[in-house]
């Protein structure tokens, strides 16, 4: 169970989940045969009770897999309260309601996006749009939000390739400011943000990494992260959902280069947060919002991490050493 509280000075929705502390962390090594000290690895023929109690893997043998999450950071189905009041006048607070699920890329441990065959690359972006419609279909779910933590210093705390979909009773900050941004560039220049971000890069190319069918991988102009890239469609599309059989594998293709790239940049496993942006639940600017993905690496050199420190994390303030124009390069380097 959680609560949602509203932080009266940013007015922004924080979940509090006090249960998520019982989560478990494993040693990221997955046993011979067995792999028990990891959740997601499936339970070898034989094993005890006890161990099958604590898995969470499914059973059986599966491409990718999806679940609910067993820690749910936001609650999960049944709607409730951690507190009883009172509380001040002016304070707001709303029952936790929301989803959390895990998508496992595949049954084994020491694989990640890049190595995983390239058909369920796109079987996964399948379950995220599938997902994600499923998840709208819940009136009280406002947006549904895919991502990766990849890597420790990022906080995942069991190493098994898996991703998780988030399904908020409530648009988060950071998209309710670029749905702003978007409407209001509709209403003054009559197009959309998205588009015309697209065609800049294209226009001046410098801070291009890969294209793939429609969709092109670029550093951002103003990327808040180490080699940020954003992967955009060139179809003007909201979400998932909306695109076509043949762009769904180009996104598959890119994302493995992507991934391939970041790997090979300062020659280990980069550590990222990855995210997919779809078009909100309700009312639904279907023809507002522009889909992307983001990368958003956490090492700014070999094994050199980027801290969101004191004027990024205090400030909102954020930092580069980099030029992005450089960045691009450097991720175009590398040797595929
Ligand atoms: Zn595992
Ligand atoms: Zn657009």
């Amino acid at each position: 169970m959680s609560e949602l509280r509203l932080d009266p000075l940013s007015r922004e929705w924080i979940t509090i989940a006090a249960r998520r502390i019982d989560r478990p962390v494993t040693t990221g090594v997955a046993p011979a045969g067995g792999g028990l000290l990891c959740p997601f690895c499936p339970v070898p023929p034989g094993a005890s009770p006890e161990m099958r109690a604590t898995s969470e893997a499914p059973r059986g043998d599966y491409d990718v897999a999806v679940f609910e999450n067993r820690f749910p950071s936001l609650g999960g189905p049944d709607a409730g309260m951690l507190s009883a009041g009172p509380f001040a006048t002016g304070y707001r607070l709303a029952p936790g309601f929301g989803r959390a699920e895990i998508v496992l890329y595949s049954p084994r441990h020491d694989v990640h996006l890049a190595s995983i065959p390239e058909s369920r690359v796109q079987l996964l972006v399948e379950v995220w749009r599938d997902r994600t419609e499923a998840l709208y279909a819940d009136p009280a779910v406002d947006y549904v939000f895919p991502f990766e933590n990849r890597g420790r210093d990022i906080g995942a705390t069991i190493d098994h390739p898996h991703g998780q979909i988030y399904a908020y009773p409530f648009i988060p900050s950071r998209v309710a400011r670029e749905v702003e941004q978007v409407r209001s560039h509709r209403e003054e220049e009559g197009e959309c943000l998205q588009c015309d971000i697209l065609r800049r890069e294209q226009r001046e190319g410098r801070r291009m990494v890969d294209q793939e069918g429609t969709w092109t991988a670029f550093v951002p102009f103003a990327p808040r992260f180490p080699s940020e890239v954003h992967l955009v469609p060139g179809r003007h599309a909201g979400r998932l959902a909306e695109l076509r059989g043949a762009e769904v594998a180009a996104l598959a293709r890119l994302l493995r280069r992507m991934v391939r790239r970041y790997d090979g940049l300062y020659g280990s496993p980069m550590q990222y947060m990855m995210c997919v942006y779809q078009s909100s639940r309700a009312p639904r600017p279907a023809d507002l919002w522009h889909l992307r993905l983001a990368f958003y690496p956490l090492y700014r050199a070999q094994r050199r991490m980027k801290y969101l420190a004191g004027s990024e994390s205090g400030a909102g303030a954020f930092l580069q050493d980099a030029l992005p124009e450089a960045m691009a390069a450097d991720l175009r380097g590398v040797a595929m």
